[in-house]
């Protein structure tokens, strides 16, 4: 089921049962071991250390990361193909520990792209000998979120974080929030506005920004409802400088961060389908287990209705998100469009096949004990991630039509 041998490449069947030995053998046993560990309000004591080390060791971290740096570089034919298979492995355990090593993947994709070649070397010589190093996405501010995603073209709403350049640096003011990664990142990517007399999307560009750099403060972590291994941050810049060769793209990083922003999508339909095969793998034990009637509670018509309509939304969001991830690797011109109907349905989908995990475990489905609930709150998390469910049909509409639609803004 779900990305079967005959779809992949030897390659890509390989890194799939890596990552599955990985998550049936490290991250599952762990989630397993203390369902209440998600709950610690103490954001640096949820996730054990080893669960990144053995993440490096299996090489899930080095993905994207140039091979001259000791990664993985993906062949960029399939590589959203690629991340999308690894991605749903990963969330089939956790979908929290999928984000986290997700943003870093995407997030190399940027750094190989536009960075100097001696900040390449520094930051991935540090990434590749860090195992808990993590990078995080700076664009929704407490203002702009979904104005940043349609875009909204306007210079009255460009962002209010701003950079200028001063001598040899660049002097970054403004706030981030609900950023994935953004509590304990080690190297951000920071969008801000630098050209005020334009749209935002040739006015904004976009930078390296290390933690450590004076004036960049965290100054939360947001308790989520599901993801919760992954630390959700806000980060403030004030007068936070940083050298001029730290401009990643000028004035039009929007337009370049398309490299990013496509896959992105296709990840977060690949992070909400793992969940779903989680959903699914517990109930179809369950059904078989549970006895109620005298029988095993498969045996009740409703029941194989709801299992049957669960496996068959599964593999409808497979089949659209191997299409979906084929179309973004082509560059193909219906890959706008397909990216964001696969987050869009593939979000929506998954909680309906998580709604029929929770009726089928009936009480159990509640316990925070059994962890029927988890996969729930995890997928609702998906919904809002990289656009809402609206922003993002509006961006299909306007890929579909683009002389005839709305701009969907003002
Ligand atoms: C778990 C999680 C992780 C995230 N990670 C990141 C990250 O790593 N980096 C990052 O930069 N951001 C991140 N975000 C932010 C995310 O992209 C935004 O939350 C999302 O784009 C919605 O923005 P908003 O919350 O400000 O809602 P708003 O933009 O305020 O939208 C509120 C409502 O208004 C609707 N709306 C807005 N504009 C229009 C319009 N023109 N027409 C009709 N309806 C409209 C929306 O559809 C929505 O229903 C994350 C969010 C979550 C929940």
């Amino acid at each position: 089921m779900y990305f079967q041998d005959r779809y992949l490449s030897e390659e890509q069947r390989m890194m799939r049962d890596t990552s599955r030995q990985y998550v049936d053998n490290v991250v599952i046993p762990f989630i397993q071991q203390n369902r209440l560990r998600e709950w610690d309000m103490d954001p640096n004591a949820r996730l054990a250390p080893n669960i990144l080390e053995q993440a490096e060791a299996a090489g899930l971290r080095a993905l994207c990361v140039p091979d001259r740096f000791g990664g993985i570089a993906l062949d960029p034919a399939s590589q959203s193909q690629t991340m999308a298979i690894i991605a749903t492995e990963l969330a089939r355990g956790d979908s929290g520990l999928a984000d986290k090593l997700v943003q870093n993947w995407k997030i190399s994709v940027l750094i190989a792209q536009f960075a100097p070649e001696h900040l390449q070397e520094y930051w991935f010589t540090r990434y590749m000998n860090e195992p808990q190093f993590l990078m995080a996405h700076c664009l929704t501010e407490p203002h702009g979120a979904s104005d940043r995603w349609l875009p909204y073209n306007v210079p009255e709403i460009n962002m209010d974080t701003k950079a200028v350049l001063e001598g040899d640096e660049w002097v970054i003011n403004g706030r981030k929030q609900f950023i994935s990664n953004g509590f304990d990142a080690t190297l951000y990517v920071v969008y801000a506005n630098t050209d005020n007399s334009v749209g935002m999307q040739k006015g904004t560009s976009s930078f390296l920004v290390p933690r450590d750099t004076p004036g960049l403060e965290v100054t939360n972590c947001n308790e989520t409802i599901g993801g919760r291994f992954m630390n959700n941050g806000e980060i403030v810049f004030d007068d936070c400088r940083v050298p001029a060769d730290h401009l990643l793209v000028l004035n039009d990083a929007l337009g370049k961060a398309g490299i990013y922003f496509r896959p992105g999508k296709v990840l977060v339909a690949a992070k909400s389908l793992g969940i779903g095969v989680g959903a699914y793998e517990e109930t179809v034990k369950f059904v078989h287990d549970r006895v109620q009637g005298g029988k095993p509670i498969i045996q009740h018509q409703a029941v194989a209705l709801r299992l049957a309509d669960m496996a068959t939304r599964l593999e409808a969001v497979a089949a659209l998100l191997r299409h979906a991830a084929l179309a973004v690797d082509e560059n193909s011109p219906d890959a706008d469009a397909l990216c964001n109907m696969v987050k869009v349905f593939a979000s929506h989908e998954i909680v309906k096949v998580c709604e029929h995990a929770m009726e089928l475990h009936g009480g159990y489905g509640a316990m925070l004990e059994v962890g029927i609930e988890k996969y729930m709150r995890d997928a609702l998390i998906n919904l809002h991630s990289d656009g809402t469910s609206d922003v993002s049909n509006f961006k299909i509409v306007r890929a579909m039509f683009p002389e005839t639609s709305g701009k969907y803004a003002g």
